[in-house]
């Protein structure tokens, strides 16, 4: 048998069956209408950003990386939640704008940024950060064109990377940002031009669970922006220190001890030089505030035996959970935390793999896992699902289409 990753804490069990938001989960599927289904629950949002507030200096902002999860509803509830929202894309920036999102608390990041999505930006307000010089001088002569001072500020390619993370962004050559090097010639020019400069955007690095590596990486961050903003002689209004929390999906897996990354914050805070006295700081988080508070719930279609071993074919799989099936930025492929939902306070009874409906050996969501028996009909529950699930798989693929998404 292969261990399963830990089950996140706040959910329960009714009548023997997983509970999500105090409901049984066939009768969220029975609202929703169908499998396979996302089901995000409000309240696991709600106090996965009290708790990192309680944690984190007062003077630091939140921001929510959209790519996380695009999902309308739970966009609009994050609205009430964070101060900021980080977009990759213009189709990001549509479906911000579409909850009613303020584009002046919207920064646009991202690679190869299209002209029409500059001027979009640009038009409404929204903050971009710059990933090379040619961007740079292409959304200087666009705001020209339209007459409007164009809110800019600088991602750094910082030459640190965040240690111990799952997908490094950050440290030698790399597509994102602008080496740090060439970053004060960059400010200089874009202050010299007229912009509302808005300072730095730093992102070392993505889902990592040592508190002391991203006490390390904003460290150094703090000291990269401060050494910068003094080359470039300019003020630093606001700087993006990224982000890079994770979470526990695999055996073993610690959660971060925010308490910890906290205390240093602040502590570095308290110390400040000059030339970031005034400066307005943020992180940026995607998985960290809205992965735990996602389940993605499939229904066991067929259950089949094949040389002794079981297999539960589900009606969902990896063109919804790419990264659940192991195929998203992952090495070695582990078992994400999961459970039989329609029999979950059951004991383990039999090794089993819970497979996908998709005609590939990689279609596999739970491999030689420990589960109670079970049978077609039931509901198989995949959690840390509310990151990188539904925006993130190849939904199309096999022409399956997409899961159904719901936010209770
Ligand atoms: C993807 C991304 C994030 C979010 O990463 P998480 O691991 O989900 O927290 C934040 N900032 C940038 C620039 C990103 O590309």
């Amino acid at each position: 048998m292969k261990p399963l990753g830990p089950i996140p804490p706040g959910f329960t069990a009714i009548d023997g069956e997983l509970a999500i938001a105090g409901r049984k989960a066939s009768a969220i599927v029975a609202e929703a209408g169908r499998t396979p289904l996302f089901v995000y629950d409000r309240a696991l949002l709600d106090a996965r950003v009290v708790q990192l507030r309680a944690a984190m200096p007062q003077r630091l902002a939140i921001h929510f990386a959209v790519k996380a999860n695009p999902f309308g509803p739970l966009l609009s509830h994050m609205n009430g939640l964070v101060d900021g929202f980080d977009i990759a894309s213009g189709g990001e920036l549509a479906l911000v704008e579409a909850v009613g999102i303020d584009p002046a608390a919207v920064s646009f990041a991202g690679p190869g940024k299209r002209d029409d999505e500059l001027e979009l930006a640009i038009a409404k307000g929204v903050t971009l950060n710059l990933e090379s010089a040619r961007e740079a001088e292409r959304a200087l002569a666009i705001a020209n064109r339209l007459g409007v001072v164009p809110r800019l500020a600088i991602r750094v390619n910082p030459d640190f990377d965040l240690k111990g993370s799952g997908m490094k962004m950050g440290g030698g050559a790399k597509p994102f940002g602008v080496d740090a090097d060439k970053v004060p010639a960059l400010a200089r020019r874009l202050v010299d031009a007229g912009a509302d400069w808005r300072g730095f955007h730093i992102f070392a690095g993505s889902q990592a669970l040592d508190a002391a590596a991203i006490i390390e990486t904003q460290a150094q961050t703090l000291e990269l922006a401060a050494r910068l903003a003094e080359q470039a002689g300019v003020a630093l209004p606001k700087c993006n220190l990224g982000g890079g929390f994770g979470i526990p999906y695999f055996p073993g897996d610690k959660p971060v001890d925010i308490a910890a990354v906290g205390a240093a914050l602040a502590e570095r805070f308290a110390q400040l030089p000059a030339v970031l006295q005034d400066t307005r700081f943020c992180i940026e988080l995607g998985r960290y505030l809205v992965g735990e508070a996602g389940v993605y719930l499939t229904r066991v279609i067929d259950r089949k035996e094949s040389h002794g071993d079981v297999y539960l074919v589900t009606d969902g799989g990896l063109h919804h959970q790419l990264a659940a099936s192991g195929n998203f930025g992952t090495v070695v492929r582990r078992n994400y935390p999961s459970a039989i939902a329609t029999r979950f306070d059951a004991p383990v009874e039999e090794e089993a793999s819970v497979v996908g409906c998709l005609c590939t050996p990689l279609d596999r969501l739970a491999d030689k896992g420990g589960f109670p028996r079970a049978v077609e009909g039931d509901l198989v529950a995949i959690f840390c699902a509310g990151a990188y699930g539904a925006s993130a798989s190849p939904m199309m693929f096999l022409g399956q289409g997409p899961a159904a998404e719901i936010l209770i």
